[in-house]
C-alpha cells in the first residue's frame, strides 16, 4: 500500500511520520530544497542557525506540535519576549494582564470594560455562537467603539486588508483563547523542528524528495492516483495534498465540480517579509511591535534577537518587517531595494536614528495562499479533508479553523489526515 503526499510542510511530514511508523510504503514530493514549508529558513555564511523566512514562535498550549518534537528530539524552549502596540509615536507592551492594565492609551473606564471582555474570551470554551458575528461588531460592542480603535482595527486590517470588517468573532477568540506570554522557540529554529521530522521519516523508511514539484495528480482506472512531476510519474493508493487551496486545484484537474468550488472560494492574503541584518538594535528590548497600516506600509516590526541570542546569528541584530497583502496589491511585485526605498523612512518612525548603514544584508521573501480569510458562518465552507474522490485528500492551511493557521494545528491536520488515510486503508503491505 504506497501513500503519497505531495507538500513537505509540516502538515505533510506529520502525516508521513505517522503513516512510515504503522509500515505504509510513503513517497513525499516537495518542491522545495528545504522541508518545513512555511516553516522553513534559511542560512548566511556568518550564522549558526537558520532563520525562518517568516517570522515564528508557538504558544504554551501548542501540545500537538510541542509533543511531535519531543517524539523527534526537537525540544521547543521559551523566552518570554514583549509585544508591544505602537500609538501616535509610543510603543506599549499589552501581552499580559499587568501590562493592559498599566497601559497608557485608554483610560480607566475603556480599561474596565477591556478587561473583563479579554478574561471572557479566555475561559469561553465555545467559539459556534461567535463565529455568526464579525469581529468588529462584537469587540466595538463589548469593549468600546475607542478601545476597538486603539487596540484590534489595525490588528485585523494589517492581516487581513480591505476585508477585515467581514472576519468573524470565532477567528479573534481563538487568538486570545490560545495566546500564551511565554513564546515558544527550537534550538536551530523553526528549520530544525521540520528537519527533525525529516529525518525521523527518513529512518522509517519514507521516500522523501526534495526539490521535487509535482506537475499534476490524475486518477487512474484501478482507483489509484499517478503523481507526476518532470521526472517520472508514480502510481499511489493513496494521495495526501497539503499545498494551498488554490495550488491544489492546478495539481488536481480531476476533482468533481462541487469540491473544486468548495476548494476555490476559499480566500487567502500573501505573505511578504523584508528581513534586515543590522550591526545595532533597533527598539529598545521590544520582540513584536504591532502597527496601524493607516501609518505604516507593513503590519509588524519583529525584531527578533529581542526573543533570540544574537550570538545564534553571528552577533546580527535580526529585524523582520512583515506584511500580509493581496497579490494584486503594488508592492507585492516590487524587488528588495524597491521595498526597501519605500519601508525604510518608516523604519526611522519606529528608531529616529536609524541610517540604512545599520544594514548589513537584507532579504526579500514573499509566498502566497499565506493568511486564510475567515468570514462569518466560515465554518460551513471548509471543505472535508477527505475529498468525494475514494483515496484522495486535501489538508491545507486553509481548512484549519477557528485556530489561525499555525504549526501546531497543521501537525493536528498532519495527524487527522493520516488516520483518515488509514481508516480507508486498513493494511499496510
Ligand atoms: C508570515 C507567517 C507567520 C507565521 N507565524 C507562525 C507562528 O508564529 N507560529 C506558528 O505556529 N505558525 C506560524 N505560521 C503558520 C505556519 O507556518 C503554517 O501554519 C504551517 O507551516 C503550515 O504547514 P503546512 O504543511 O500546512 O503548509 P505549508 O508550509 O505551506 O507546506 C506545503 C508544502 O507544499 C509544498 N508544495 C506546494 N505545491 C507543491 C507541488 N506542486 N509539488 C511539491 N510540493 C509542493 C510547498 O513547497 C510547501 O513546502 C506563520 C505563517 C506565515 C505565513
Amino acid at each position: 500500500m504506497r501513500i503519497g503526499i505531495i507538500g513537505g510542510g509540516l502538515t505533510g511530514l506529520t502525516a508521513a511520520f505517522d503513516l512510515t511508523r504503522r509500515g505504509y510504503d510513503v513517497i513525499l514530493w516537495e518542491a522545495e530544497p528545504r522541508a518545513g514549508g512555511f516553516a522553513s529558513g534559511f542560512g548566511d555564511e556568518r550564522w549558526e542557525w537558520p532563520l525562518d523566512r517568516f517570522y515564528h514562535h508557538i504558544f504554551q498550549t501548542d501540545r500537538a506540535v510541542l509533543e511531535l518534537g519531543g517524539e523527534v528530539g526537537a525540544e521547543a524552549y521559551f523566552p518570554s519576549p514583549s509585544t508591544v502596540i505602537w500609538h501616535e509615536d509610543t510603543m506599549a507592551p499589552f501581552d499580559s494582564p499587568l501590562a493592559a492594565l498599566l497601559y497608557p492609551h485608554l483610560n480607566l473606564l475603556e480599561k474596565a470594560r477591556v478587561g473583563p471582555a479579554m478574561l471572557y474570551l479566555r475561559l469561553l470554551r465555545r467559539w459556534q455562537p461567535l463565529e455568526a458575528e464579525t469581529a468588529e461588531a462584537w469587540l466595538t460592542r463589548t469593549m468600546g467603539e475607542r478601545a476597538y480603535q486603539v487596540l484590534w482595527q489595525p490588528l485585523l486590517e494589517g492581516k487581513f486588508g480591505e476585508d477585515y470588517r467581514q472576519v468573524n468573532m470565532a477567528w479573534f477568540w481563538a487568538r486570545i483563547h490560545k495566546r500564551s506570554k511565554a513564546l515558544g522557540y527550537y534550538e536551530g529554529g523553526f528549520q530544525a523542528l521540520a528537519d527533525a521530522l525529516l529525518q525521523a521519516v527518513r529512518r522509517a523508511d519514507g521516500d522523501v524528495r526534495l526539490r521535487a514539484p509535482v506537475r499534476a495528480a490524475r486518477p487512474l482506472e484501478d482507483g489509484r492516483w499517478v503523481v507526476e512531476t518532470a521526472q517520472d510519474a508514480t502510481p499511489c493508493e493513496r494521495l495526501i495534498v497539503t499545498a494551498g487551496p488554490q495550488a491544489a486545484l492546478r495539481l488536481l484537474p480531476d476533482l468533481p465540480a462541487g469540491y473544486a468550488a468548495q476548494l476555490g472560494a476559499l480566500r487567502s492574503l500573501a505573505a511578504m517579509t523584508l528581513v534586515l541584518a543590522l550591526d545595532r538594535p533597533l527598539t529598545r528590548g521590544a520582540y513584536w511591535v504591532n502597527l496601524p497600516k493607516s501609518i505604516f506600509p507593513f503590519l509588524a516590526l519583529v525584531e527578533h534577537t529581542n526573543y533570540i541570542d544574537r550570538a545564534h546569528y553571528g552577533g546580527d541584530h535580526i529585524v523582520y518587517l512583515g506584511d500580509y497583502l493581496s497579490e494584486t496589491h503594488p508592492y507585492y511585485t516590487l524587488d528588495k531595494d524597491e521595498l526597501l526605498a519605500r519601508y525604510l523612512p518608516y523604519v526611522r518612525r519606529i528608531n529616529p536614528a536609524f541610517e540604512p548603514s545599520w544594514i548589513r544584508k537584507s532579504w526579500l521573501f514573499r509566498q502566497s495562499e499565506a493568511q486564510p480569510f475567515t468570514p462569518v458562518g466560515h465554518s460551513q465552507r471548509i471543505p472535508p479533508l477527505r475529498t468525494p474522490c475514494p483515496g484522495l485528500y486535501v489538508a491545507n492551511m486553509s481548512q484549519v479553523y477557528p485556530w489561525d493557521r499555525g504549526t501546531n494545528y497543521a501537525v493536528e491536520m498532519g495527524h487527522e489526515v493520516a488516520r483518515l488515510a488509514m481508516e480507508d486503508a486498513p493494511t499496510a503491505s
